[in-house]
């Protein structure tokens, strides 16, 4: 064994945490483990592995739910893709193997939603196979220690940073070396100011001799993210409210809305949502009060979303970019999975009963209706 393995497992045995998905080598719950701390910090992951756990606490469970249960059970923790992906890569367990979980990487990688590094956490944490595991983590320890100055996110970089952890990965232990690794950079080689003075790596590592540790790895030039403006409609009829569940594919497949889109030049929020009424759902609707502005950030983008009183006025629904609508109760609300945006519409709506009638009408509103079909949105 290299004496950084050496050094390095002697640290991870005294200072590791005691995390629930380190207490089993059952592969389901270390796969969900590993698909809820994609783009998730630890403390925030840690309820909901909890409450993933509770409603589905089998492969068989997951497989077997509909996909708004999950949705719903996964209402929070952002990134839905992973799980769409985690309940069809559930489904394909099932049916390819019998509800086991498969050994070999290659197969580990064919699952949905399974990417290079989480076939390698999955099958060195759960089946203990000598495969490296590199994440945003092990990246920034590497880069440091080794005094790599190239983008880390380029493919050359990459490939590079897999070697050297294959390398150094110590035969029949990979299990722990990965975990090891990670845990380092979670705990001391941390993205700021890391602690070399506590770290077991720091006698020979280069950006702790050179200074470096704030300079590694190298950042690409921030680039400012778009903004979006966008206004939905809270649209009332008889005291039910109507929403919609988005498309199953791309940004937030499959989560339930207030009907709304991105405002375009030259409109005013209030005609935007008139406007989306007409195009997406083909009924006019009076637009009234507005009931709360939400910022909230994607990866990619941001959006401020303005959400108004409606009353719903006349026409048959239509949905344009939608799969399904319903016309609820403020507190049926709850059952449905929403966006983290829209849950904070909800939390007004629960706070302020709904007028008995939408006031301010906007101009346009009682516009013919308009049934022309729209392309598909993923604006929110
Ligand atoms: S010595 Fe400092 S920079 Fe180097 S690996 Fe340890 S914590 Fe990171």
């Amino acid at each position: 064994m290299k004496p950084f393995a050496k050094k390095l497992l002697a640290w991870y045995e005294k200072n590791k945490r005691a995390l629930p998905w380190r207490q089993t080598r059952d592969p389901y719950r270390i796969w969900l483990a590993e698909i809820l701390l994609q783009q998730t910090r630890v403390e925030t992951a840690l309820p909901y592995y909890t409450k993933f756990l509770a409603r589905f606490p089998d492969v068989f469970a997951l497989a077997h739910a509909p996909l708004d249960a999950v949705l719903k059970t996964w209402e929070g923790a952002g990134y839905y893709a992973r799980a769409r992906n985690s309940h069809r890569a559930a489904q394909e367990l099932v049916e390819q193997y019998r509800g086991a979980f498969p050994k070999e990487i290659r197969e580990i990688r064919k699952l949905p939603g399974i990417g290079r590094y989480t076939a390698g956490a999955i099958a060195s944490i759960a089946f203990d196979a000598d495969e490296p595991a590199v994440d945003g983590n092990v990246t920034r320890v590497l880069c440091r220690y080794f005094g790599i100055r190239d983008d880390p996110k380029a493919n050359a970089t990459q490939e590079r940073l897999w070697a050297i952890a294959a390398d150094l990965l110590p035969h029949g232990h990979a299990r722990e070396f990965n975990q090891a690794l990670m845990e380092l950079g979670a705990l001391i080689c941390v993205p700021k100011n890391p602690r070399c003075a506590a770290c077991p790596l720091r006698k020979n590592c280069f950006a702790r001799a050179d200074g470096l540790q704030n300079i590694l790895p190298v950042k690409r030039a921030k680039q400012k993210l778009p903004h979006k403006i966008i206004a939905a409609g809270v649209i009332c009829k008889r005291g039910k409210i109507l929403i919609q569940q988005r498309l199953n594919q791309g940004l937030l497949g499959g989560l339930w809305e207030f009907p709304g889109g991105k405002v375009e030049a030259g409109e005013s929020l209030t005609e935007c949502v008139a406007r989306e009424c007409r195009e997406e759902l083909g009924i006019a609707a009076r637009v009234g009060e507005k009931i709360i502005s939400v910022d909230h950030a994607f990866s990619h983008f941001s959006i401020t979303l303005h959400a108004f009183h409606c009353e719903y006025i006349s026409g048959r629904i239509k949905l344009a970019s939608a799969q399904k609508y319903k016309w609820v109760a403020v507190d049926e609300l709850a059952q449905y999975a929403f966006p983290a945006a829209n849950t904070k519409i909800i939390a007004a709506l629960q706070r302020h009963p709904l007028p008995r009638k939408a006031t301010l009408p906007a101009r346009g509103a009682r516009a013919k209706i308009n049934t022309t079909r729209a392309a598909p949105k993923n604006s929110r």
